[in-house]
Order: structure tokens, then C-alpha cells, then sequence
């Protein structure tokens, strides 16, 4: 019971890393509120882990008002902010550089960087107003600290997400707010399922962790999303207090070595 009666938003987590995390915090005894665009599949997950722990809410993160109402929803809902946990996030087309399209690439950045700026605003502010000493989480991603492992537009915008959690973590210290950041490596959800390597879709879980095996240093494992929910989970908790500004990156060793997977 890590984040017992806590209170924590999780974007994203309607599926994949997200809905691990929401689960995971709850089981640590947190409410918490899903906010998501897939209103079917956030109010199954709901339904799952049971109505009196999670509650979901359709926030789209590029929208900043609707950013504004899911804090606001927490913060009526349960009484108070704890944790938040930015995580949703696009793949993108994958274009490479020379055939990059900017409105696609603009509207990587707006989901992937904005949303997460729009999160910290809003749940800063909450948090700042009722001095509450809460966590906040970004996903990155292994992409966001090496090049040529990832798409470009979703490089450059893992990248920009170190930058706010870096930031942000300068300016929320003084009020005791912590920001922080997990960066896992391939994990086997929807999104992995739209990469290239499977020509834009397989709905094949098998196939998809065979390459998500690969692409860790550790051999004979695979990153799975309650691993990186599982370092969000200590990032949410006291146990890391005194920990921010930093990113764990969940990777099997593979962005410390000069060998990038095949
Ligand atoms: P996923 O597709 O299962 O989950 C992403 C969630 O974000 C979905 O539920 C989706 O509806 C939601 N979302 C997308 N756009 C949104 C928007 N505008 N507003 C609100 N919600 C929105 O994928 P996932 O793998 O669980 O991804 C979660 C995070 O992990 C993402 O930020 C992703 O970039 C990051 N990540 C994933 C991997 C991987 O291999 N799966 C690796 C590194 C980082």
C-alpha cells in the first residue's frame, strides 16, 4: 500500500503502460482518475479495477481546457491531488526526415510535449494553491536519449519531454513538487503495434515480443508495461522523496552500450 489513499491522474490510461499504471496504483491504494480519448475502453478499465478506486474522464491533452476540467474532476471527485502521471502519447507516421509532413509533425509535438506542459500547468497550479508536495511523472522514452532508435518526429518529441521534466522540476522544487520521468525501451501494446518493422500493424502479441525481446540488452527478458509501471509506482511514492528531475530509463542496459538492436 505504497500510495495509500493518494490521488493520482493517469492520461493514457485507457490502454497499454497507462492502464498498467492505473491498475498498479490502485492495487498501492490510490484513487485514481483514467483520462483518455477512448471513453469505451477507459470506462471498461474502470469497471475492472472497480468504481469505487477509478473514475475515467475523456481529456484529450491537446485540448488545455479539457486538461484544466480533469484536474479540476480530481480535485472535486476525491478531495485533493497527489500524483500525476502524463503518459499518453502518439507514434506518429514515422515518416523519415526527408519526407517529414509538418502538420503530422506538429501534431506529435502538440500530443506528445503540449499535453504533458498542459498537465504540469494545471496540476502545478493545484497542487501550488493547496501546497500539496505531490509527484508528477512523465513517459519518455529510450528514443529521448539516444537518436536513430525511434521515428524522428517521436525522437524529437521524447527529447523535448526531458527538457519539461527538467525544468519543471527546477521550478515546482521550491514548492516542494517533485517531477520526474520513466523511459522504457519496446513494450508490447497497442502503439508498438503500428511500427514499421510489422509494416504498420500486427495484431500478432507472439511476434510483437519477439522484437520487444530484442531490443533489451538482458537476454531472455521482455519488457512488459507493468515493468514501467512499476517505476512510475516509486516515482509516485515516498520512497523516492528526494529524487526529481530525473529519468529512469527501463531499457535491459541497451542505451548504454554502442550496440542498438538489429
Ligand atoms: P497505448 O497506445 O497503449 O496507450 C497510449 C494511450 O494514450 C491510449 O490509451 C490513447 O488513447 C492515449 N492518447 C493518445 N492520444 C491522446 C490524447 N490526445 N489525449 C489523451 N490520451 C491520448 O501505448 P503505450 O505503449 O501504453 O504508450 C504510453 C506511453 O508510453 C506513450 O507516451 C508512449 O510514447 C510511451 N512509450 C511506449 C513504448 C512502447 O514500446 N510501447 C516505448 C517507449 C515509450
Amino acid at each position: 500500500m505504497r500510495l495509500k489513499d493518494k490521488v493520482a491522474i493517469i492520461t493514457g490510461a485507457a490502454s497499454g503502460i497507462g492502464e498498467a499504471a492505473a491498475r498498479l496504483f490502485v492495487e498501492n491504494g490510490a484513487f485514481v482518475v483514467i483520462a483518455d480519448i477512448q471513453d469505451e475502453l477507459g470506462d471498461q478499465v474502470v469497471s475492472s479495477i472497480g468504481p469505487d478506486k477509478a473514475s475515467y474522464i475523456h481529456c484529450d491533452v491537446t485540448d488545455e481546457k479539457q486538461v484544466e476540467e480533469a484536474v479540476a474532476y480530481a480535485l472535486y471527485k476525491y478531495g485533493t491531488l497527489d500524483i500525476v502521471y502524463s503518459n499518453a502519447g502518439i507514434v506518429g507516421s514515422m515518416r523519415p526526415i526527408l519526407d517529414i509532413d509538418m502538420n503530422e509533425f506538429e501534431n506529435m509535438i502538440d500530443v506528445n510535449v503540449c499535453g504533458g506542459a498542459a498537465m504540469i500547468k494545471h496540476a502545478g497550479r493545484a497542487m501550488v494553491a493547496r501546497k500539496i508536495r505531490g509527484s508528477i511523472i512523465c513517459t519518455a522514452s529510450a528514443t529521448a536519449i539516444r537518436g536513430g532508435i525511434g521515428p524522428i518526429d517521436y525522437t524529437t518529441s521524447k527529447h523535448a519531454i526531458l527538457g519539461l521534466v527538467h525544468s519543471a522540476s527546477f521550478e515546482l522544487g521550491s514548492y516542494g513538487i517533485r517531477v520526474n520521468c520513466v523511459s522504457p525501451i519496446t513494450v508490447a501494446t497497442p502503439l508498438t503495434c503500428k511500427l514499421p518493422v510489422f509494416n504498420n500493424f500486427c495484431l500478432d502479441p507472439e511476434l510483437i515480443e519477439a522484437f520487444a525481446s530484442v531490443t533489451l540488452n538482458l537476454k531472455g527478458m521482455v519488457l512488459k508495461a507493468k515493468d514501467v509501471a512499476e517505476a512510475a509506482l516509486f516515482l509516485a511514492s515516498e520512497e523516492s522523496s528526494c529524487i526529481s528531475g530525473h529519468n529512469i530509463v527501463i531499457d535491459g542496459g541497451l542505451t548504454c552500450t554502442s550496440n542498438i538492436y538489429p
